[in-house]
């Protein structure tokens, strides 16, 4: 990925999340409190505004970029996370990892820092198994939306969604709902 295509992508994220926001924050009202759908607009405008203003050399230096305006404008659960997922993919990025792989450092840092697993009803629901799918070159829209649907059935036993232990069941988390936004867009600039 070069750092036209990551502007490209999270442009375009930005602009998928101002027209989810209310969407989001809905689906958060049902299991959390609320908020998903503005933390990640207010997120996703300071990314938007930080490549503008100070445009990054390269993709490492975009990638750190984008990861500090989300960990530090973002209040709630999911700034640190995917704030942490972008720091990782610029550390891999540094080492020359290939795309699938910097994905998979992301998944993996979300992981580290939240403490969560697949299967707990998170945003990592959907990280794990499009990294897999990107290394295997079989990233579909299709497969996205399965994977954010599956969160659907399973009851959350990580973050807030958690307080409402059997209750979380029959919901989409609205965190992958997000993550599952972030990666069609990937499609949509990237190709598969
Ligand atoms: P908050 O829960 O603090 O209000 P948000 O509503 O912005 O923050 O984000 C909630 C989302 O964050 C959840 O839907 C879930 O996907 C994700 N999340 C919460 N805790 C964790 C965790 N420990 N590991 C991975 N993802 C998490
Ligand atoms: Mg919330
Ligand atoms: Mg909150």
């Amino acid at each position: 990925m070069t750092v036209e295509e990551l502007i490209a992508w999270l442009d375009k994220y930005q602009a998928t999340i101002e027209a989810n926001k209310a969407n989001l924050s809905e689906m958060d009202t049902v299991i959390g409190d609320g908020d998903h759908g503005n933390n990640m607009a207010r997120g996703m405008d300071a990314v938007k505004e930080s490549l503008a203003q100070n445009p990054p050399a390269d993709l490492v230096a975009g990638l750190k970029a984008v990861a500090m305006s989300l960990i530090s404008k973002v209040g709630g659960a999911s700034g640190p996370l995917y704030g942490t997922a972008f720091l990782e993919m610029g550390k891999a990025a540094k080492n020359d990892a290939t795309f699938p792989e910097m994905i998979q450092a992301g998944a993996d840092g979300i992981a580290k820092r939240g403490g969560a697993a697949i299967g707990n009803k998170t945003m990592l629901d959907v990280w794990i198994p499009v990294a897999k799918d990107l290394a295997a070159n079989t990233l579909t829209a299709d497969k996205i939306d399965r994977y954010v649907e599956a969160t659907k059935p399973l009851q959350a036993t990580k973050g807030r969604a958690s307080y409402l232990g059997e209750r979380s069941i029959g919901h989409i988390d609205p965190g992958a709902a997000s993550s599952g936004m972030l990666f069609k867009d990937l499609l949509t600039v990237w190709g598969s």
